[in-house]
C-alpha cells in the first residue's frame, strides 16, 4: 500500500536550444523592467550577452559570485542591486551565480529569472549555502526559488569537458541520495532514476565528444531532475561530508561531490538495500565500487588530496561532519567516517569493507 508525503515545488521551465528570446519574455512576463545581471568572475562578456537578450530591461551587471556563497559578496551585490534600483536577478552560469541570486533574494525578496549552464541543480531547490568565518551553513527558504528557468543547451556547449563531468557528478550525487532519502516518495524516485538515466550516458558521450547536442540537451535535462529531488528531499551523510569539506579548506563543490560519492555510497550501499537499484541498473555494482570505476573512466579527480585539502585535515573534517549530523541510512560511526573521508582524500577505491 502506498504511504507517503511528496512536497513537490513550483517551478515554471523554459528549456531548448537558444533561449534568450525566452528570458526576454519571462521578464515581461513577470513584470521586470530593471533587471541585474549575476555571475561569475571572468565570464563578463556571456553576461554582457545575457543582458544584451533582456535589451532595454538590464540595468546592469554583478561579476563577482564566488563558489559557497560569501556573506560578504553578497552583501556587496545586494549594495550594487539596489545602487541600480533593481526590480529582480537574473543569475547566470554555475550554481555561484544561482546561489548569489538566491542570497539575494532573500534579502531583499526580489524575483530571481535563472539561466544555469552547469549541471549543479541549485536554481531547482529552496536550498541556500552561505558561507562566513570558514564555515558553510545551509537553509531551506521558499523565498530563494527562481521564478523561472531558462535551460538553454546553446549556453551549456561551452563548457569545458572537465566542469562537464565534475558538474555532472555533483547532479548524480543528488540523485543516488535521493533514492535512499528518509522521505523518499514515488514522485522522487522517478525524478531520481529519470536524473540518472539522463546523465550518466550523457556523461559518457561528453566525456569523449563534447559538442554531442543531444547528450547536451540530455545532461541539462537530467541535471534538472536531480536538482528537483535535492530540492524535494532530505540529504545523507555524503552531502553533509562535502559541505563540510567545502566550508573547512574552500575546495572545488562539484570535484568534491565526485570524489567523496563512491565512498559515501559504499558506506551506505548495504543499508539503503534495494532503493539503489535504478543506479546499478545504469553503472553496475557493487554501486560504490561502480560509482569509482564511472568517476575513473569519465576522468575525474579521484582523491581529495589532489583538490588541497591537507591530511591533517581529515580529522577536524570528520569532527565538523558529525555535528548536527543529517539522517542517514545507515547510523553514523565516527571511526568508519575517518576510514571514508580518508579512503576518499587518497583516492583509493572504496573498500568492499564498508560496501
Ligand atoms: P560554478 O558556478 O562556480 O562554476 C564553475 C566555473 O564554471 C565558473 O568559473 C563558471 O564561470 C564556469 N562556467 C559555468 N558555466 C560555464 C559554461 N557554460 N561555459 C564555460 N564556463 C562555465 O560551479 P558549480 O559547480 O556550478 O556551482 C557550485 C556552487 O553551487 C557551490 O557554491 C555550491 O554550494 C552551489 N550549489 C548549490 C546547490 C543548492 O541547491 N543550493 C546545489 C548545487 C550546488
Amino acid at each position: 500500500m502506498l504511504n507517503f508525503t511528496a512536497d513537490i515545488l513550483p517551478a515554471r521551465v523554459r528549456f531548448g536550444w537558444g533561449m534568450d528570446e525566452a528570458i526576454a519574455e519571462e521578464a515581461e512576463r513577470l513584470g521586470l523592467k530593471r533587471l541585474i545581471v549575476l555571475s561569475t568572475r571572468g565570464r563578463a562578456n556571456d553576461a554582457c550577452g545575457v543582458a544584451e537578450a533582456l535589451r532595454a530591461r538590464a540595468a546592469g551587471t554583478f561579476h563577482g559570485a564566488e563558489m559557497h556563497t560569501p556573506v560578504k559578496v553578497t552583501l556587496a551585490a545586494v549594495s550594487d542591486a539596489e545602487a541600480l534600483g533593481a526590480d529582480g536577478l537574473v543569475t547566470f552560469r554555475g550554481g555561484s551565480a544561482t546561489g548569489l541570486g538566491k542570497a539575494i533574494a532573500l534579502r531583499t525578496g526580489l524575483p530571481q529569472i535563472s539561466v544555469p549552464t552547469t549541471y549543479a541543480g541549485s536554481e531547482a531547490t529552496p536550498i541556500l549555502g552561505q558561507t562566513e568565518g570558514g564555515r558553510k551553513s545551509t537553509l531551506r527558504d521558499p523565498k530563494v526559488l527562481p521564478k523561472v528557468i531558462d535551460y538553454d543547451v546553446a549556453r551549456t556547449m561551452t563548457l569545458p569537458v572537465e566542469l562537464t563531468v565534475t558538474s555532472g557528478l555533483n547532479a548524480v550525487a543528488h540523485a543516488v541520495e535521493a533514492l535512499y532519502a528518509k522521505d523518499a516518495n514515488p514522485i522522487s524516485e522517478m525524478m531520481a532514476s529519470a536524473g540518472l538515466k539522463a546523465m550518466i550516458p550523457a556523461l559518457r558521450t561528453l566525456a569523449k565528444n563534447p559538442s554531442h547536442r543531444d547528450a547536451r540537451a540530455d545532461a541539462l535535462f537530467g541535471a534538472w531532475m536531480c536538482g528537483g529531488v535535492l530540492g524535494q528531499v532530505g540529504m545523507a551523510l555524503h552531502h553533509k561530508i562535502c559541505h563540510t569539506l567545502g566550508g573547512l579548506f574552500d575546495l572545488d563543490h562539484a570535484k568534491t561531490h565526485g570524489v567523496v560519492l563512491p565512498h559515501a555510497t559504499a558506506y551506505n550501499a548495504a543499508a539503503a538495500g534495494d532503493a539503489l537499484a535504478p543506479l546499478e541498473a545504469l553503472i553496475g555494482g557493487p554501486a560504490g565500487l561502480a560509482l569509482h570505476d564511472l568517476g575513473v573512466e569519465l576522468g575525474a579527480p579521484t582523491a581529495l588530496r589532489d583538490l588541497g585539502m591537507p591530511e591533517s585535515g581529515i580529522s577536524e573534517a570528520v569532527d565538523n561532519a558529525m555535528l548536527n549530523p543529517y539522517w542517514n541510512p545507515k547510523p553514523q560511526e565516527r571511526d568508519a567516517i575517518q576510514s571514508l573521508v580518508r579512503s576518499a582524500w587518497e583516492g583509493s577505491p572504496p573498500t568492499s569493507a564498508v560496501e
